[in-house]
């Protein structure tokens, strides 16, 4: 059985206490045994990306340039293996988890140009023979905590940027998925990056998780996962006085109006709520439908889902792969369970027997429910919607609003006025018109708002915001 260390100030260090990495779709193939840093190597890593920040921060941007350009060439050319150890992790289908691979090294590929982008402002002073500037500056040691769903995109989304703008970092990945995380920490150490520049400490978030957020080395956290525990490493870090960025949960509304073109509306509503499992944080979980529109719509949906094929994520044939585990299964089951018992009827959701030994699930479509129930009120996080039923677009945009989330919304109509005025008035940080709810470009900025997000945006420029400070200098340069 292969064994995965820990990567601290340049070194790989091995761990008495060992975790399975198990695929989803065939529970007999173990990926490897990823080592459980303990909280010594945990603060080792933390003081080996102190010891490395002062170089760093220093560094050219043409060395920075260099490091992340390189680590994007690396993960393009190896797109295909990393993409199949993806699914094999997380359970994504092999296009889904090869197109998630892709973009992590595009995201590297953009973040080596930032690196050249940073500049700053010269600014007149209103006092005689003063010239203020505007700088930007990196923060210092970044902690990462991140979730399974995407287990290279994520980190690379957070890692580029922030070794980019002279940052280090020291990552925490998901204890169900290491892997992707791993060998992106790898590839990252081969394409130059100093010692301590880069430290992943695998483990529980109880134990590794904890500490990046209490120690008074870590300057900063990144996070993404869910709402309880991004709240509450969000309130330890005011209690630190740390900088954070929380992202979050969401409960994404579709809306589909009577004038929307059919085959446009079904296909950006299987894909936006069903694909990848539904375990996307911009799934779209409530289809809100208009009442001209509805019976169509889901005599249509439930025709595509009937034909879709759930199954190993690695088989060719595989639209759908299994859930990532069966704690998932289980809540996804629960939430069906509850939605049947509010009063609404489900179609699919039935466990799935496959060859092997998987957690495989029918994409569930909960039709007749209401905006109060738990299923159009709580995240699921597995491949299951519901319909909402609604009179007009006002009901609709009324409805789309009602969730404490705010991540990402879309809605499907040939009308120019609607696909406006939702674009403006819906309360979401992503808008989407006639395409799914999931699926964003990797150099423009990703984020929601409401109980979804905290914090500036991710990707794109706008991640200077996060990853840099700013400093205001005055230059009295006197009268001559
Ligand atoms: P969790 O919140 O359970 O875990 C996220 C990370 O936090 C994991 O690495 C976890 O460690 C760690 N963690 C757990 N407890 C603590 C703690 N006390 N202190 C510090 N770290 C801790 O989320 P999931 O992994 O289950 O991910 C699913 C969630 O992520 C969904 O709600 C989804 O919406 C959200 N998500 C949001 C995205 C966004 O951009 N808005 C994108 C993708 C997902 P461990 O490995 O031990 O569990």
């Amino acid at each position: 059985m292969s064994q995965f260390a820990n990567y601290i100030g340049g070194q790989w260090v091995e761990s008495d206490k060992l975790s399975r990495n198990v695929n989803p779709s065939n529970l007999d193939d173990v990926i490897g045994e990823f080592a459980q840093a303990d909280a010594a190597q945990t603060h080792q890593a933390i003081a080996a990306a102190r010891a490395a920040f002062p170089a760093w921060s220093q560094s050219t941007p043409q060395q920075r340039f260099d490091v992340l350009d390189r680590v994007g060439t690396v993960i393009l050319e190896r797109k295909a293996e990393l993409g199949k150890l993806l699914a094999r992790e997380e359970g994504k289908t092999l296009p889904e988890a090869i197109g998630e691979v892709g973009r992590a090294g595009q995201i590297f590929k953009f973040f080596a140009g930032e690196t050249l982008r940073v500049g700053g402002e010269i600014v007149p002073s209103v006092r005689p023979g003063m010239t203020v500037e505007i700088t930007r500056e990196p923060l210092g040691v970044i902690g990462m905590i991140t979730p399974w769903n995407f287990p290279i995109a994520i980190p690379a989304w957070k890692i580029a940027p922030a070794l980019a703008y002279g940052n280090c970092v020291v990552i925490k990945p998901a204890d169900l998925v290491p892997a992707s995380t791993w060998e992106l920490v790898r590839i990252i150490a081969e394409a130059g990056a100093p010692a301590g520049v880069i430290n992943l400490v695998m483990g529980r978030g109880s134990v590794v998780g904890e500490i990046l957020v209490e120690s008074e080395g870590i300057d900063a956290i990144s996070f993404t996962g869910s709402v309880a525990t991004g709240r509450a490493i969000g309130a330890k870090c005011v209690q630190k006085g740390k900088k954070f960025q929380l992202e979050m949960g969401g409960k994404n509304p579709m809306v589909v109006l009577d004038d929307a073109d059919l085959d446009v509306a079904v296909e950006a509503c299987v894909n936006g709520s069903f694909y990848s499992t539904g375990q996307r944080c911009t799934a779209s979980s409530r289809l809100i439908v208009t009442e001209g529109i509805h019976d169509r719509f889901v005599e249509a949906v439930k025709t595509r889902l009937s034909k879709i094929r759930v199954g190993d994520a690695l088989d060719e044939s595989t639209q759908i792969g299994p859930v990532v585990d069966e704690r998932q299964l289980e809540q996804d089951e629960r939430y069906i369970a509850i939605a049947r018992e509010e009063g609404g009827t489900v179609f699919g959701g039935e466990r799935v027997e496959r060859a092997t030994r998987g957690f495989f699930l029918a994409p569930a479509l909960v039709t007749g429910t209401t905006p109060d129930m738990r299923i159009n009120r709580e995240e699921v996080f597995g491949p299951v919607a519901s319909v909402i039923k609604v009179k007009d677009y006002n009901e609709a945009l009324a409805v789309a609003n009602d969730t404490e989330f705010g991540l990402s919304a879309g809605i499907c109509t040939t009308s120019l006025k609607y696909a406006n005025h939702f674009k403006r008035n819906v309360q979401a940080g992503m808008v989407m018109i006639n395409t799914a709810t999931a699926g964003v470009d990797y150099h423009v900025p990703f984020g929601g708002r409401k109980g979804s997000s905290y914090g500036p945006r991710e990707q794109g420029s706008y991640a200077r915001e996060f990853y840099t400070t700013v400093k205001t200098s005055y230059v009295f340069s006197g009268a001559i």
